[in-house]
């Protein structure tokens, strides 16, 4: 079967991480008899540069003609000083509402050969971190009303969170899918005990639960879910949460793994027309050196594999590829810790993942 891939290569080290999962794509196809096509697609800075506007109407049209898209990163100093409608990260927004994608999926996983890489304390590392965060992304308190004013004690301004039942059980039904085909585990994190939509939150992910008999399923206060993130990650198999305390969590999340260079990432909607997009930005202080660590997009690509294309051995040949190298000692110069290894720039990182292939 042929899969149409729309290649977002965009700004920065972009260009040169999607050519590493593009070369792992092709490998996989040939191993497994699938063949993938793909098409450049301009969004970001260089659409700028090209077409006067971050988000070009073709490139829209292409990514909602293809099985699936494949982001490298947007950005760079070179466009910051753009109006807002014009910067480059509009075309990230652009692309998530065209293509209506409401979940956005981070796994953060603690390799064990980076276990030195990992900011706790070594006991905890060891216990290991192997879990997923489900952020809802298009509803909640950055969509919400806003606005300013001046009251009688001078100006004030306010955001509000609102919720539907059909918005939470949508998530909440990937959250609970995604446990059933990992540890059966599921944590939803919401601060019910002050917010009203929080509550309503909570009502409608018990509900569910009756759905999932076979997973365990919890609640937590957000407050604590940050503390238990560092005291205890292990804990933690799926967890699935608002807008921002999606985008706070999955920032600590990823922290706690040791390297932004290794952590990818999926945006879903209802279809299996996904977004795949390592979590990193576009680093432009190593752009065009050839040190990019590619893994966090390779790993993207795997999840698009296994998301959108429903080939799980594929995506799992993938994983264990890159965990194979890395148990090697293989390197790159952002996760070289206090390895005495030569660091690998991007393309030999890539070549060492081919050969695991
Ligand atoms: P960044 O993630 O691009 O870089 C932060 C640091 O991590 C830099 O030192 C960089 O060299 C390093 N780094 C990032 N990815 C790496 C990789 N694969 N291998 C090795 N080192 C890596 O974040 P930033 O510097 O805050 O942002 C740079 C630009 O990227 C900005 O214009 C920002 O708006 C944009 N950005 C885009 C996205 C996206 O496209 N999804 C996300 C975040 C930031």
């Amino acid at each position: 079967m042929n899969y149409k891939i729309a290649l977002v290569k965009g700004d920065g080290i972009g260009p040169e991480i999607i050519d590493s999962a593009v070369l792992v794509l092709n490998k996989i196809g040939a191993k497994f008899g699938h063949s993938f096509s793909y098409t450049d697609v301009l969004a970001g800075g260089c659409a700028i540069d090209a077409t006067g506007v971050p988000l070009p109407e073709e490139s829209v049209r292409t990514c909602l003609e293809s099985d699936s898209v494949m982001l490298g990163a947007v950005g760079g100093p070179k466009w910051d000083t753009l109006p807002g409608h014009l910067r480059p990260e509009k075309a990230l927004l652009g692309l998530r509402s065209a293509m209506k994608l409401y979940a956005n999926i981070r796994p953060a996983v603690l390799h064990r050969a980076l276990v030195s890489e990992c900011p706790l304390k070594s006991g905890i590392a060891e216990e290991g971190i192997d879990l997923i965060i489900i952020r809802e992304l298009t509803g909640g308190i950055y969509f919400g009303e806003s606005g300013r004013g001046v009251g009688e004690t001078g100006p004030y301004a306010f955001d509000t969170e609102l919720y539907s039942v059909s918005e939470i059980e949508r998530i909440g039904r990937i959250g609970f899918e995604m446990a059933m085909k990992r540890r059966k585990k599921l944590t939803s994190i919401d601060k019910a005990n002050v917010l009203e939509s929080s509550r309503l939150w909570r009502e409608t992910m018990h509900a569910l639960r009756s759905e999932y008999p076979e997973v365990e399923y919890s609640d937590m206060l957000v407050d604590n879910a940050a503390m238990q993130l560092v005291r205890k990650p292990s804990q933690f198999d799926v967890v699935v949460t608002s807008n921002m305390f999606g985008d706070i969590l999955s920032d600590e999340a990823s922290m706690i793994t040791g390297s932004i260079g290794l952590l990818p990432s999926a945006s879903l909607g209802t279809g299996t027309l996904g977004m795949y997009e390592p979590i990193h930005g576009s680093a432009p202080d190593i752009a065009g050196k050839g040190v990019a660590n590619p893994i966090a997009t390779i790993l993207s690509a795997a999840m698009m594999l296994r998301f959108s294309f429903n080939l799980a051995k594929e995506a799992d040949c993938i994983e264990n590829a890159v965990a194979a190298v890395l148990a090697e000692g293989a390197r790159t110069a952002d996760i070289l810790g206090d390895s005495k290894a030569k660091p690998l720039g991007t393309s030999e990182m890539t070549e060492r993942i081919l050969q695991k292939i």
